[in-house]
């Protein structure tokens, strides 16, 4: 893990930020730069930065990871409003913060901003 990882330190508690959800597996919090009403991340607790660079991953931690995505669009209303999943991946992928994520965008529509 590296020492100035960002999500890494939320994870430890070094940063300050509200959890709205962990397990053993992942975490969430809102996005502090949120382009939509709802804009979480859902964070495994094992830092990584891409999927290219898991070879023996347990299906369990993103099967968490999906799970944490579907209770928190719940708790947060749009379960049924719709919402857009991301991951980022690497340069060309827009990727900023180098420890794996899964951004929950929902709230308004998010027809227009391209993929649909
Ligand atoms: P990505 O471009 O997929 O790596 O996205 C990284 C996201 O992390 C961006 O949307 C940032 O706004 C968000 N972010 C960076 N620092 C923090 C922080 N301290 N708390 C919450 N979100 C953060």
């Amino acid at each position: 893990m590296p020492e100035d990882c960002i999500f890494c330190m939320i994870r430890d508690g070094v940063i300050p930020s509200e959890k709205l959800y962990s397990d053993d597996d992942c975490f969430v919090i809102r996005d502090i730069n949120p382009l939509a009403p709802t804009h979480l991340l859902v964070i495994p607790n094992r830092c990584f930065s891409q999927l290219s660079e898991l070879v023996d991953e347990p299906d369990a931690m993103f099967a968490s990871v999906f799970a944490a995505a579907r209770k928190m669009a719940a708790q947060e209303g749009i379960a049924e409003s719709g919402y857009r999943l991301i991951v980022n991946q690497g340069s060309d992928g827009g990727q900023e913060v180098a420890h794996f994520h899964m951004h929950i965008l929902g709230g308004k529509s998010l027809r227009g901003l391209g993929l649909g």
